[in-house]
């Protein structure tokens, strides 16, 4: 799957841009704050329906525009598509469109370009707080799965709520009469985060646990495990089993909730830990054993998009080359030899002498060139 054209109007530092892509390797060159992870975030919210940087979407509209206005067009194994999205300076609701029709909701477009982004940050994933690993959960499975998407943002909503009748439960005490059925919905929308989370991080797990022994010469053994609610006993159980211990973890948090004034009991806390030969990463590994486990979890992540759905997501390199030293960069180049990559980058490098150099310079695409051209 690849975005051939990418049309921007109005998005961040863009005016207008028009942009074809190279169907391999894309190599996105030019000085700092120039709209090269831009770039990659226009291509990312058009995946994603949001972006990676921020909640705020006021942001990705250009200073002083009424409105931003993308648009892809993405070659799939089956056919051709377009789709577009207009995000409005005023609280008008952006809008989005697949093939000229109108779509609600994000999970709409799910599957129609995934993406898998590959940033500085996330070669630190595994030992930053655990809301860094939900992130990569969540961006993976509202990709995968359509219906992760909406489960996961009615569950965003029960949750706001709930946390604002427990603060002001004081000054509202007639609030707490609904609290009950908030936590209901709330443990039956958990139970289903859950069951979606437990089964892709298995099939991620088995998909790293293969690149990573690779990376590390047979040496090292890699395994995922996932960390819920702790009165889940088991993660694949039916819904309905999941639901009725997330309750009576919510039930016996009452009180501490209550007190505390905050959401303390559901999945919202997620986390997942990489063990290598069994031992907790986030505790024991090294600089060097984290970074490289993080590469083995991206790649991972590509290679089970394209297992799930027989496509091969475009692969999105923001500034992680040059964070690395020369063996690692070796393994990620080695490994991303197939389908459209975007790697961006300050200088110039024979880095690939693969597909086509775009030369970014102030929003504004100065050239492009095949990279065996390079001088
Ligand atoms: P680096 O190499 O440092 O990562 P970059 O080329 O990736 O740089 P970007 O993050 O793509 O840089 O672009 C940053 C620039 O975009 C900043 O200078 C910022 O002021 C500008 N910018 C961000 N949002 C907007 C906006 N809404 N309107 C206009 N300009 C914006
Ligand atoms: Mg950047």
């Amino acid at each position: 799957m690849r975005i051939d054209r990418l049309e921007l109007e109005g998005f961040r530092n863009y005016e207008n841009l028009a942009v074809d892509f190279d169907p391999g390797v894309n190599l996105i060159v030019g000085d700092n704050a120039q709209g090269k992870t831009n770039l990659l975030e226009a291509i990312t919210y058009l995946s994603m329906g949001r972006s990676f940087r921020t909640r705020k979407e006021q942001e990705l509209i250009r200073f002083g525009a009424d409105f931003a206005q993308l648009q892809g067009c993405i070659t799939g194994s089956v056919r051709e598509q377009t789709i577009k999205a207009t995000l409005f300076a005023s609280r008008r609701p952006r809008q989005l469109f697949l093939n000229g029709l109108k779509k609600k909701t994000a999970g709409e477009l799910s599957g129609v370009l995934t993406t898998v982004l590959f940033c500085p940050e996330d070669l630190l994933v595994l030992k930053a707080g655990a809301a860094a690993r939900r992130r990569l959960m969540d961006g993976a499975l509202v990709q995968l799965r359509p219906n992760y998407d909406s489960a996961l943002s009615v569950y965003g909503r029960l949750y706001e709520q709930k946390s604002r009748i427990l603060k002001e439960r004081f000054e509202n005490p007639s609030l707490l009469e609904v609290l009950p059925e908030y936590n209901a919905q709330m443990c039956q929308v958990g139970a289903l985060l859950i069951s979606y989370r437990a089964r892709f991080l298995k099939a991620l797990g088995e998909a790293a646990t293969a690149f990573h022994r690779d990376f590390s010469g047979g040496k090292e053994s890699l395994a995922l495990e996932y960390r819920t609610v702790s009165s889940v006993t088991d993660v694949f159980a039916p819904v309905q089993e999941l639901q009725a211990q997330l309750a009576g973890h919510m039930e016996s948090h009452k009180r501490a909730e209550l007190e505390a004034g905050q959401c303390l009991s559901g999945p919202h806390k997620d986390d997942f830990d990489v063990l290598l030969d069994g031992l907790s990463l986030k505790s024991f590994g090294s600089q060097g054993q984290v970074r490289s486990a993080a590469i083995s979890l991206k790649l991972a992540q590509r290679a089970l998009f394209l297992k799930e759905t027989g496509e091969e997501p475009a692969l999105l390199l923001d500034d992680v080359l040059s964070e690395l030293d020369a063996g690692r960069q070796d393994f990620i180049l080695n490994h991303i030899r197939t389908g459209q990559v975007f790697i961006t980058c300050c200088e110039k490098t024979k880095l690939t002498g693969l597909g086509q150099i775009l030369q970014i310079e102030k929003g504004r695409l100065l050239h492009s060139l095949p990279a065996d051209r390079l001088p």
